[in-house]
């Protein structure tokens, strides 16, 4: 489905959501559960399950509908794991009635492991979910277990993937996060892999989010190497951005098959595109994975504030939206939550 572009919004459209830096927030990120089922080794320590609580299913979809109400046309629930919460395809069926500012559906994408998606992914296409985007940093089984430290893992993402295509979950995004000499190794497969599965598949740069200490400069595989390697294997052609808030960086091979996107928040940038605000599963506001500050929208609601103070205060919220991040600067400090418990 085609993104609900504000700039083809009629002149005497209803205001939309910005922050200070004049970026139009709308894109929410919502996280309805901090646990998961892998313990992916670059991301968790291994030790403790969930930090945080999750909302009850009706209680998301209040805080949703005041962002929708203030101009969000894109939601992306994700966790934790989103598949293992309770009530997702009610949560989906209630999301995909909203109509945005400009009456439009909201257009609806999940972010998942892929470990439960074969049974989830006809169920969520029936309930109004447009597109999933399932993470998966190796294409190779041994590789990949390692890394989710899940046996069997290999095979269930597969077919889930498989299933998600089936079920018209399309187009299908696989995220692969690349450590240098941990899994660079599967850069060429990865570019064979969406090729063969009919998926895009996006390499994204490591962050300074993990649980443990892992990030250095050095471990980050940057964008360049990855296009020159891929380059290397297969002639590669630059396609042209979507939007001006798209994050990845879009390429074809010369043959015209497969797709592979390239998002490079640490060698080059988009901050200054940035139209994301995120919700954790304990309903804080962030309003950049790297704030140092939660916005407790709530604890507000727990106390008992009407929608139209809880606007108002998503509105203040976003206005102090970070300029940029900081990765990789002297005096650069990791958030207080790392991406699993922010919600990625
Ligand atoms: N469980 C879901 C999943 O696996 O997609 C959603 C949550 S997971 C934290 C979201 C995404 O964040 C995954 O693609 C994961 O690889 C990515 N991620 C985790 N830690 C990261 C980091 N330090 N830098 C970049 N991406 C990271």
């Amino acid at each position: 489905m085609a993104a609900s572009s504000p700039t083809a919004s009629p002149v005497t459209s209803p205001a939309r959501l910005t922050d200070s830096h004049g970026r139009v927030i709308h894109d929410l990120r919502v996280s309805i559960t901090d646990r998961c089922n892998y313990k992916c080794v670059y991301c968790r320590t291994g030790e403790g399950g969930a930090q945080y609580p999750e909302l009850g299913i009706d209680e998301y979809l209040r805080l949703i509908k005041l962002f929708v109400g203030l101009g969000v046309t894109k939601v992306r629930l994700t966790g934790g794991e989103p598949l293992l919460r309770r009530g997702l395809v009610d949560l989906v069926k209630e999301l995909s009635r909203l109509r945005t500012l400009w009456g439009e559906p909201l257009e609806l994408a999940l972010t998942t492991n892929g470990h439960l998606l074969d049974e989830l992914a006809a169920p969520l296409k029936a309930a109004g979910l447009n597109r999933v985007t399932v993470s998966m940093d190796a294409v190779d089984a041994p590789t990949f277990e390692k890394i989710t430290r899940v046996p069997g893992s290999f095979e269930a993402v597969l077919a889930g993937i498989r299933a998600a295509r089936e079920a018209g979950l399309t187009p299908l995004k696989i995220n692969c996060v690349l450590l240098r000499g941990f899994n660079d190794d599967q850069i060429e497969g990865f570019a064979q892999f969406a090729r063969q599965e009919d998926v895009v598949v996006r390499f994204i740069e490591f962050m300074p989010l993990e649980e443990g200490r892992l990030w250095t400069p050095e471990i980050v595989v940057p964008l360049k190497e990855i296009v020159e390697r891929l380059s290397r294997a297969l002639p590669l052609v630059e396609m042209p951005p979507r939007d001006a808030s798209e994050t990845a960086r879009r390429y074809t091979f010369a043959d015209g098959v497969g797709e592979i996107g390239i998002i490079a928040p640490v060698s080059e940038a988009f901050c200054g595109a940035c139209s994301r605000v995120r919700l954790t599963s304990d309903g804080k506001i962030r309003t950049c994975l790297f704030s140092q500050v939660e916005h407790d929208l709530y604890g507000r609601l727990r106390s008992g504030a009407s929608d139209e103070e809880l606007r108002a205060y998503i509105l203040q919220t976003v206005q102090g939206k970070e300029a940029r991040h900081h990765i990789g600067e002297p005096g650069f400090l990791k958030p207080s939550r790392s991406m699993v418990h922010i919600g990625g």
